[in-house]
């Protein structure tokens, strides 16, 4: 193998192995982490920078806290065996004319041959005072000063890269100076007019200066430098865009439906509406009307806050998919879910419409029929859970598909639900207000429509952080509410998805409730009790027979009685900032005063008591989801199986949240004004050049 050997001659596709002073033991210790060529290394950030350009002076080190750079001559070196600790230590003094000091080096008897007595060394390191009393540093960086006292690197900013194990720092570092020297020969994958639109400098310059900083500013610290921003919306862009290709590419067939809107409809719509529409909703039932209407599917994601009421929007909705003939399917995550929208359907359509519910609790006859009926389009209307999915399940026209918290499930499930239908009209829904940049990030193919105003009559709710000492005072103050008419939830901590479900706690708590309040109704409820009884008991607490409602958090999602105005959570610190906003979302939907007591219990963790204390001045689901997006990170947040979007390597939707819109703005301009085929070449184009360095992660 012959080495490169004019480096110059390197090309970002020439492998690491034939950069000069590589060879193949140490390509292949770049190899394994996942860096094989030119362009690799060139993508090889580093995550941090020595500023070794002002030397200091011994004599005036005094105590410091932070490294230093000294340069000076090394008077006497040598090796020998710690009797202490029977490790081999190469020791040097070193002068630099204001005074003397030792550098140390443990288990390196190597730098016998490297370091000689009248060498001229550039040292890097943190000086403290060694047991004898005299300044010494401990296993510093170090280079030799050439004849006219210039070193490679010392005097300029350090860029200090992640341990290529068997490689010296200091070699990884001339190698991907190396590497640099190929910038000149790396195309830039974004055309001028797209870099003057984001406003980004070109790519060799935005590398270069990455690796090698002129200076340290605040704003290349904190990742704000034009260096930066061009990597993260190069980022943001490509994703955008190949988000976008795909989905267009996909889109190519237009609807094989149309959807009218005539004055028939419109006038039922009006007569349906139980309530005035707030200005958002009517803004956003406006948005899904185009949408019907347009010659291409709807892929649209409704966002809006607990209580927003996305719901009424999403059946008005149906009426016009169905008074054009088509079928509708509405997934959702719970069966009480299920059934609440099943019977919210029922008083708003009486019987002009043919309505089923899908849930895994049908017995097989039941199911024959239903299945029937879908497939020869007698239903209109489907509601179901998961149910839904399974592959028996056929329409004869699936013209409208809406996904109700469709953070609970898998992009593989909508994706089933989508795939019932020929180019079927699409709207997910979510409680959970996702933040607009994560929105962005995940969704970034579909349209965004917010509900950003509460229905009136909203009462604030209340929230208070108790200990479990209290919890006394707290049933008293439940007692005066149902005396006043209110009713009640009390949650308890379970996972309802677990696999060992372990009901204990609930019906522990469902007895020292019953014994609590001896003349009051009480009721449990999770998920796995069979369909009727859930069935039962919620309509039991809709129409007020039930004062307490003791559940899991099986009442999270969707669940609307106005009449709730209190909540207890127990064991609070031990729900996510999302879950207690989605829990609190069940009260404050009447005109009663609502309260959202959490309980929490008295051995928690002070962390946990900030955490609650935190989220009971928390509100707006907004700031809820921003704050939690914090705690946990977007993979957690979204759920595992989004996690992808935490991928990004250079970006941070939450910190870089405008970039991503300015690059979702971009795709989207990109595509309208040259079209596809040149959109997916520069999707090309811009992954064959992030992507070796982005699958590394
Ligand atoms: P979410 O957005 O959390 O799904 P829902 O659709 O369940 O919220 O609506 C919450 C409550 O607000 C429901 O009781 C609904 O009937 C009511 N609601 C929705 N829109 C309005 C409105 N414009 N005026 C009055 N009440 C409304
Ligand atoms: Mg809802």
């Amino acid at each position: 193998m012959s080495a490169v050997q004019n480096e110059r001659a390197a090309t970002p596709e020439t492998p690491i192995q034939f950069l000069r002073g590589v060879g193949v033991a140490r390509a292949s210790a770049f190899q394994a982490m996942g860096l094989t060529t030119v362009r690799d290394l060139l993508f090889f950030l580093p995550f941090r920078y020595e500023d070794r350009r002002h030397p200091a002076q011994i004599a005036s080190l005094g105590r410091l806290e932070h490294p230093v750079v000294l340069r000076g001559r090394v008077v006497s070196a040598g090796a020998k065996v710690s009797p202490i600790k029977r490790v081999k230590i190469f020791e040097a003094m070193f002068d630099d004319g204001t005074g003397t000091l030792m550098l140390v080096w443990f288990n390196q008897a190597y730098l016998a041959d490297q370091i000689k007595r009248g060498d001229r060394l550039a040292v890097f390191g943190q000086p403290h005072v060694s047991k004898y009393g005299g300044l010494q540093i401990d296993s510093p960086d170090w280079e030799k000063l050439d004849d006219t006292g210039e070193g490679e690197e010392e005097g300029s900013i350090v860029p200090i890269y992640s341990r290529v194990s068997q490689v010296p720092p200091k070699t990884v570092r001339r190698i991907v100076r190396n590497a640099l020297d190929s910038l000149g020969a790396m195309p830039d994958p974004m055309p001028a007019e797209l870099r003057k639109r984001l406003g980004v400098i070109d790519l060799a310059t935005a590398i270069h200066q990455i690796h090698q900083p002129q200076e340290l500013t605040e704003e290349f610290l904190a990742r704000r430098s034009p260096a930066h921003r061009r990597l993260i919306l190069q980022e943001f862009f490509t994703f955008q865009l190949a988000l976008r290709v795909r989905r267009a590419g996909e889109e190519i067939k237009p609807k094989t439906r149309r959807v009218i809107i005539d004055d028939a409809i419109r006038d039922e719509v009006k007569k349906i509406l139980p309530f005035k529409l707030t200005a958002a909703q009517r803004r956003v039932l406006k948005e899904i009307a185009e949408d019907l209407q347009g010659a291409r599917p709807m892929y649209r994601l409704l966002q809006g806050d607990v209580g927003s009421g996305k719901t009424i929007v999403a059946l008005i909705a149906a009426v016009i998919a169905i008074r054009n003939g088509h079928q509708v399917a509405l997934l959702a995550p719970t069966e009480i879910l299920v059934e609440q929208h099943y019977q919210r359907i029922r008083q708003l359509l009486d019987d002009s419409v043919v309505i089923a519910k899908a849930t895994g609790a049908m017995a097989a006859k039941e199911r024959r029929t239903f299945l029937a009926g879908l497939r020869e389009g007698l239903i209109q209307f489907v509601v179901g859970t998961h149910a839904l999915l399974e592959e028996r399940v056929v329409f004869k026209s699936l013209g409208l598909a809406i996904v109700d918290e469709q953070h609970r499930f898998g992009v593989e499930q909508r994706q089933s639900l989508f795939a019932k239908g020929e180019t079927p009209d699409i709207l997910v829904m979510t409680a959970t207000p996702i933040p607009r940049s994560l929105a962005l990030a995940t969704y970034g193919d579909l349209e965004l429509s917010v509900i950003d105003e509460m229905p009136p009559g909203r009462q604030r709710i209340r929230t208070e952080v108790r200990g479990s000492l209290q919890i006394d005072r707290i049933f008293d103050f439940a007692e005066a509410q149902i005396a006043g008419g209110a009713q009640i939830y009390v949650v308890y901590p379970i996972i309802e998805e677990s696999e060992k479900l372990n009901l204990k706690p609930l019906s522990q708590g469902f007895e020292t409730i019953r014994s609590r309040f001896p003349n009051r109704r009480a009721a449990m409820l999770h998920g796995r009790m069979p369909s009727a009884e859930k069935e039962e008991t919620m309509d039991r607490f809709k129409r007020g027979e039930i004062d307490l409602l003791v559940s899991t958090t099986v009442i999270e999602v969707g669940i609307d009685v106005p009449n709730a105005s209190l909540m207890l959570v127990m064991d609070a610190d031990r729900f996510g900032f999302s879950q207690l906003h989605q829990l609190r979302g069940r009260i404050g939907r009447g005109p009663r005063k609502s309260y959202c007591v959490l309980i929490r219990d008295e051995r928690a963790p002070e962390e946990a008591k900030d955490r609650l204390r935190k989220f009971a001045e928390t509100i707006d689901g907004f700031d809820v989801a921003e704050r939690d997006l914090e705690i946990r990170g977007p993979g957690e947040f979204l759920g595992t199986r989004q996690s992808g979007v935490s991928k990004f390597r250079f970006g941070n939707i939450q910190r870089d949240q405008e970039m991503m819109e300015s690059a979702r703005n971009a795709a989207i301009d990109f595509l309208a004004s040259q079209g596809l085929p040149a959109g997916e070449k520069l999707v090309g184009d811009l992954l064959g050049v992030t992507l070796a360095a982005a699958n590394r992660d």
